[in-house]
């Protein structure tokens, strides 16, 4: 159901793929324990949400993905994730690169669909490869 809501490929009788998953300081934890190099945007006054361009700036040919959130964790906002992947599908095809984009839609994935259905920032998009979602706790689940 949810990986239909976010529109993605699945054939009538195929099956999505999906694990659980907990805790938001997770990126840290994982580039600590895998040594990945870290790469953050920072927010400046005013601009609560990670700058598509600047995020873009700081891939090379090591990056593994580039990561937006849909629903920050300050106000709620979303990023953009659609000028995040035309920037970067723009970068990747002067480069030769294969960057891909992970969505962490853990406040904004089960909002998104029902008040934006036209908002593309799931599946839709190409780069969008992986999507997390949706913390249970958030919405009176656990
Ligand atoms: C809440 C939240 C998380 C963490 O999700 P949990 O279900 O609490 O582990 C990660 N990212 C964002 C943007 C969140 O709002």
């Amino acid at each position: 159901m949810i990986a239909r809501l976010f529109h993605a490929e699945v054939g009538e009788n195929e099956n999505a793929i999906g694990a659980g998953t907990v805790g938001s300081v997770c990126w840290e934890k994982f580039a600590r324990y895998f040594e990945v190099e870290l790469r953050e945007v920072e927010v400046r006054e005013g601009y609560y949400v990670m700058d598509p361009a600047k995020a873009v700036e700081l891939v090379d040919e090591n990056t593994i993905c580039v990561a937006a959130i849909l629903g920050s964790t300050y106000n709620g906002e979303f990023e953009d994730v659609k000028l995040l992947n035309d920037l970067l599908l723009e970068k990747n095809k002067q480069t030769g690169w294969d960057t891909p984009i992970h969505v962490d839609a853990a406040s904004g994935g089960f909002i998104a669909p029902f008040l934006y259905p036209e908002l593309e920032w799931d599946f839709r998009l190409p780069l969008v490869k992986s999507i997390n979602i949706v913390s249970g706790h958030k919405y009176v689940m656990n």
